[in-house]
């Protein structure tokens, strides 16, 4: 049986639930299929034990690595993706960020768009996704064409000395900016479960609350849950995409439709795209530069723990301090980028168990009591043979080529010389493994010219008239912020243009 619609959106996360809702206006008939349910609001949403020690929200999936080695990758299938459990952060990339940059392990390519075709986008991103920030704090801040829609969430008090500290380090911390509902009307509480947890009130501005919730109350928009597309099929020119296959715990389907939206992220989209391989395009579809799953990228990131051994941490909400000194560089030391520094959420003693396994318990309990959490995330840089393929057997190979290391080294030894001096004697460290592919991007770029890129500025296909892909994949660099307000401010941009040219062929208007 095959059902029919104006547009079938693939994926419910940041760019599929963008989609959705700058096209609900039109009228057209939207279907949105996603693999995942609803997350249910239950206790064990802020239970530390269920979330980390059990991975209960973890998809059980397994990833092979370069070396065929199996593993269980920190993915989250669910309406909404990843932002179900995300920390909240919601960067714009710097200005520099879409032009070519050098970094001490090579070349961050040229974007061909500029961050000031962006900015309207991020402006609207922000008002949806409900942003606290403050302008004018951060020395690498791109030009704004208005103030953050709400401002920053305030410091617990640790968090303000810590900010005075590094303030008498000569350095500029700035608030984070961050998507909570911590505002008048909002129902976030500023707990200490947000980062990596999904919110038991729905107090984080998320794509399932902000997006796709509010375009579901148009009656044009439909949302269909634990639908897993298979492939997608095109007429015998292999110009048009004419279905999307699924399977389901119902059995099989299949939707037709005017127009595809691929944003089942990054990695699962070229998964898609490459399984999705016939007479017309041998390699896959999308893919006649062979670009689509080359060039995988996900941010080189540590966690670092301050300690004051005497001094026990009473942080709530520990999300909302950041700091850009060393983003392009360390001064006159190191002339390349390094990256941000930013507070993660609250570490909690099970979160410690599998790095820190060899630790006694009662030793992780003081670690987790005593530290104040940090998140420094350097760029990773395109690399063609860092890759996701397609095992014989249908499923992900994630083969991660790290580059630029020598970069996030020196920016944690960067971070931790300034926070000793900030008051905290010791300091530790931990690097995220490939098994957390959180930033995950880049695997089905876009670009001006058809041989080296798989997407138009617009996120269109170059190889089909009616294929959009608006997850990560599009980024050709990954810059050194978290990607999810640039994944909403492309989507709303190709949703815009989706809009405009698209629909108004089949009498939509929007
Ligand atoms: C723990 C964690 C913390 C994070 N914190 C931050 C943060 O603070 N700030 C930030 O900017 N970013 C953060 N991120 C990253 C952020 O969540 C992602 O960048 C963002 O969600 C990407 O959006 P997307 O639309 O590209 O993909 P996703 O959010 O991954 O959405 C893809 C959707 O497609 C569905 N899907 C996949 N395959 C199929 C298929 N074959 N058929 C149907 N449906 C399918 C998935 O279930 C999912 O719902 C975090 C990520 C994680 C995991």
């Amino acid at each position: 049986m095959s059902e029919r619609f104006d547009v079938a959106i693939i994926g419910s996360g940041v760019g599929g639930s963008m989609i959705a809702h700058r096209l609900a206006p039109t009228g057209a008939s939207i279907l949105v299929l996603e693999r995942g349910e609803r997350l249910v609001r239950e206790d064990r949403n802020w239970d530390p034990e269920a979330v980390y020690a059990n991975a209960c929200y973890k998809a059980e999936e397994q990833w092979y690595d370069a070396q065929d080695q199996p593993f269980r990758p920190g993915q989250f299938y669910y309406v909404g993706g990843n932002t179900k459990v995300f920390g909240t952060t919601m960067f714009r990339f710097r200005r520099e960020d879409f032009a070519e940059l050098a970094h001490e392990g090579g070349l961050s390519p040229a974007w061909p768009i500029s961050y000031d075709d962006l900015e309207p986008y991020y402006a609207e991103a922000e008002r949806l996704f409900g942003v606290h920030g403050e302008a004018g704090r951060d020395p690498t801040e791109p030009g704004r064409s208005g103030p953050y829609p709400h401002a920053p969430v305030r410091h617990d008090p640790g968090i303000a000395e810590v900010e005075k500290r590094l303030q008498g380090l000569g350095l500029k911390p700035f608030p984070l900016p961050t998507s909570v509902q911590y505002h008048e009307g909002g129902a976030c509480i500023a707990c200490d479960t947000c980062d990596g947890f999904p919110c038991k009130v729905d107090g984080k501005g998320e794509a399932e609350v902000c997006l796709l919730d509010p375009a579901l109350k148009n009656g044009n928009v439909s949302l269909r849950t634990g639908v897993h597309v298979d492939r997608l099929v095109t007429d015998a020119s292999g110009r048009r995409i004419i279905a999307a296959e699924y399977s389901s715990d119902a059995g099989a389907g299949r939707i037709e439709a005017d127009l595809f939206v691929l944003s089942a992220g990054a990695i699962n989209s070229a998964a898609l795209l490459l399984r999705s391989a016939n007479g017309t395009h041998a390699d896959g579809l999308a893919n006649s530069s062979g670009m689509v799953g080359r060039c995988y990228m996900n941010h080189n990131c540590s966690a670092v723990m301050a300690l004051k051994p005497f001094q026990r941490s009473h942080v709530h909400f520990q999300k909302t301090l950041s700091l850009n000194d060393f983003y392009f560089g360390d001064g006159h030391d190191h002339a390349y980028p390094l990256g941000n520094i930013q507070l993660l959420g609250k570490i909690k003693e099970p979160m410690l168990r599998d790095s820190l396994w060899f630790l006694p318990r009662p030793g992780r309990d003081w670690l987790a009591g005593h530290s104040v959490d940090w998140y420094v995330m350097s760029e990773d840089l395109p690399d063609p043979e860092s890759r996701v393929t397609v095992r014989p057997d249908g499923g992900i190979r994630l083969s991660w080529r790290r580059t630029n290391t020598q970069a996030h080294q020196r920016l944690v030894a960067r971070t931790k010389k300034m926070l000793r001096a900030a008051g905290f004697p010791i300091v530790v460290s931990k690097a995220f493994s490939k098994e957390t592919p959180s930033h995950q991007c880049g695997t089905v770029c876009f670009g001006d010219d058809p041989s080296s890129s798989a997407l138009d500025p617009f996120c269109k296909a170059h190889d089909h008239d009616n294929l959009y892909v608006v997850d990560a994949g599009f980024f050709p660099s990954s810059a050194a912020v978290n990607p999810a307000l640039t994944v909403a401010a492309q989507a709303l941009r190709a949703g815009e243009q989706i809009a405009r040219v698209e629909l108004t062929r089949t009498s939509h208007h929007g």
